[in-house]
């Protein structure tokens, strides 16, 4: 692994090529920056010079100008592969705010929609175009690929494409194909959490032509991991956050539950809202807006509230229910402390908590036969008929289906997703609320037009007023924001916007409020339907994996939680934190540093001679029983001791 210093990089002797010279410019020109952070300029000059790339950075370390810094000092368009619909439009706007051309394509869209954004990244002198990893299959898409001029690739959130990763979208194998069809063109690929067999597997599935990683370490100096073992997890919520000030995160993990919680604090008087999926996007919005700007102190929040937020102040992050990975937990806990003050990351951890656990691998990955059913339900549910369905999109209420067809939720959700895995069907759960619109006719057709009526003149003026660019692209609109400017009431602008669309003046499309399903194939007899190996055994055993994992990180006692953490996703060489609990409990309990290193030596002495039983060595030094214990657990974890067969040996590594 390649883990250069800055002086590796960029020697002293010759100056700066042009690239990176423009690089701090283009920084400071859109961005307003002054510099670089660690690692973005290695990653920056590394790509540039036309090597696949793959940066490891913690959540918030600034991935995104990783890619759109070199993209914008290279001619061409780049092209960004990322997995959810609502981190694409926010890093959209976002440029578009900057005054940069960007534009996404996704499942949900139109298909004139689709064709109206590739051909601006062909004719539009467009930069970025984002793209969902499923669309990268398509045949619209690599048809418009042959004349788009793209000058690299980036892979955001890029341990998706591993199998052993958490979070495999098979989609994303989909990027290799791409790489296949644009030759020369380099790939950035970004992530935030990646173990070190899915460093390597990252690599091999894009096709890098050689390992180039630069990871930087995922250490938090600032954050205190504590585990709290609870059996009254509402009494110690409410305990630390009246000892911590400052802003909140809450994680559960029912929607039910973040409301009741929020009900909780507030009783208390803290102010606190709640945050999940379910919520129309206007909602979520605002109560974002206000935790962000500290009017709300606590967000309770499902795993949906996370991606893209970036609030420097969070001084507390508590995970009332435990995430089913590490990685997740990392990612979770990480969004405290960004400003580099001191933060606490806390899991509240009930007895119970392991079974309930446990219990969600068989909701994860219910029995086969019940996946089947689901899928021959839903073949009901839309009266599909046998070799029909390829490419047809479907609204889907999840409710209303389990309501009809009698399943619970999450196992029929996970049914769901296994499909998607299998490739039978798209499932997708996010929403895609906004309304968008774009006119047909040019401008000055516009003036041309025949009186429409002054409602619907004010209406086109307010628009052209309000938005730019709607001649060009699908512009997102606000109907309430539009009926506030017009005087026009919500259902005339909805009546009004639909007359223009009819007329061809305008494309008008209304926001949809349910996740959708696409059949990716035509209707099978389930007698053919395949759930194959690789889609259910082995990510059911990675999954079982993980959730182990998570479960050891709670419930050990001895071994730093930093360290920990750090350990799973491959940095060996670390120190204890001295502020987690187990740090703190050891040094409450604590020897003192010339009685350690005593006892240490009379042990190492002992082990010289023979190996020995953690109860024969006791019989042999005059000690307190829990104060071995401590030396002999840290000599351990240090790996300057082993166990072998019952007995306690020299490591041979440390010690020759
Ligand atoms: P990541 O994708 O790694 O989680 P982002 O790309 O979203 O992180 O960046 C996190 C925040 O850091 C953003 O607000 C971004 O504008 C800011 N940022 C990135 N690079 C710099 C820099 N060199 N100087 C100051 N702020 C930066
Ligand atoms: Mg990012």
């Amino acid at each position: 692994m390649n883990t250069p210093s800055k002086k590796d990089i960029t020697p002293n002797g010759p100056s700066p090529s042009p690239l990176e010279r423009d690089g701090v410019r283009l920084l400071k020109q859109y961005w307003g920056y002054d510099s670089f952070r660690d690692l973005q300029e290695e990653i920056i000059n590394s790509i540039l010079a036309g090597k696949d790339t793959l940066g490891l950075m913690p959540t918030g370390g600034g991935k995104s100008i990783t890619f759109q810094v070199p993209a914008l000092a290279k001619e061409g368009l780049c092209l960004v592969v990322t997995p959810l619909i609502a981190l694409m439009k926010d890093q959209v706007q976002n440029l578009r705010k900057r005054g940069i051309k960007a534009v996404a394509v996704y499942s949900g869209m139109s298909r004139q929609e689709i064709i109206i954004a590739l051909e601006n990244c062909i004719f539009g002198d467009y930069k970025f175009l984002y793209i969902s990893p499923e669309r990268l299959a398509t045949e619209i898409f690599r048809i418009k690929l042959r004349s788009m001029k793209v000058n690299m690739i980036a892979v955001d959130e890029s341990h998706c494409i591993s199998q052993w990763g958490y979070d495999f979208r098979p989609a994303y194998l989909k990027i290799s194909e791409i790489r296949e069809l644009l030759p020369g063109v380099p790939v950035l690929a970004l992530t935030a959490t990646a173990t070190p067999e899915v460093v390597k597997d990252i690599q091999q599935k894009l096709l890098f032509k050689k390992e180039n990683v630069f990871r930087m370490s995922f250490e938090r100096k600032n954050l205190a991991y504590i585990v709290r073992p609870t059996d009254n997890k509402n009494g110690e919520l409410l305990h630390i956050l009246n000892q911590v000030a400052g802003s909140a995160v809450v994680y559960v993990r029912n929607r039910r539950k973040t409301k009741e919680i929020t009900e909780l604090l507030v009783n208390e008087g803290i102010t606190a809202d709640f945050y999940h999926a379910g919520l129309n996007n206007d909602l979520k919005d605002l109560r974002q807006k206000r935790w962000q700007n500290n009017e709300c102190r606590v967000m309770v929040a499902t795993n949906a509230f996370g991606m893209g937020i970036d609030k420097p102040d969070v001084r507390v992050v508590i995970h009332i229910d435990l995430p089913d990975s590490i990685e997740a937990y990392f990612q979770e806990a990480g969004r405290a402390g960004r400003d580099g003050q001191k933060a606490y990351a806390v899991i509240l951890y009930s007895k119970s908590d392991k079974l309930t656990l446990s219990k969600r691998i068989a909701d994860t990955f219910p029995e086969k036969d019940y996946i089947k059913g689901i899928y021959e339900n839903l073949n009901y549910y839309y009266q599909m008929a046998m070799g029909d369905g390829q490419d047809c999109v479907y609204d889907f209420n999840l409710e209303e289906f389990c309501r009809r067809f009698k399943y619970f939720p999450v196992p029929a959700d996970s049914a769901l997703k296994l499909l998607t895995q299998a490739g039978y069907i798209e499932y997708t759960e996010e929403q895609d609320n906004a309304s968008r619109l774009i006119f047909i006719i040019h401008r000055e057709e516009l003036y041309k037009l025949k009186e429409m009526g002054a409602e619907a003149d004010t209406l086109i003026q307010c628009i052209l007023r309000s938005y730019t660019g709607v001649f060009t692209d699908y512009t997102y609109i606000n109907e309430e924001s539009l009926s506030l400017r017009t005087g026009l009431t919500r259902p005339q602008i909805y009546e009004l916007l639909k007359m223009l669309s009819k007329r061809r003046i305008i494309d008008y499309i209304p926001h949809k409020k349910t996740p959708f399903i696409i059949y990716t194939r035509e209707r099978i007899d389930l007698k053919y339907l395949h759930i194959g190996k690789s889609v259910y055994e082995e990510r059911k055993e990675r999954y079982e994996k993980r959730i182990h994992a998570m479960i050891a990180y709670t419930t050990s006692e001895n071994k730093c939680r930093s360290r920990m953490l750090l350990h799973y996703f491959g940095e060996k060489e670390t120190e204890d934190c001295g502020q987690c609990d187990v740090c703190i409990d050891q040094k409450k309990q604590s020897l003192s540093a010339d009685d350690f290193n005593r006892i240490k030596d009379q042990i190492i002495d002992l082990l010289k001679d023979a190996a020995l039983t953690p109860v024969e060595i006791a019989g042999m030094i005059q000690i307190e029983h829990n104060q071995l214990t401590k030396v002999i657990r840290y000599l351990l974890d240090e790996e300057i001791l082993n166990m072998q067969d019952g007995k306690i040996i020299i490591s041979k590594h440390k010690n020759s």
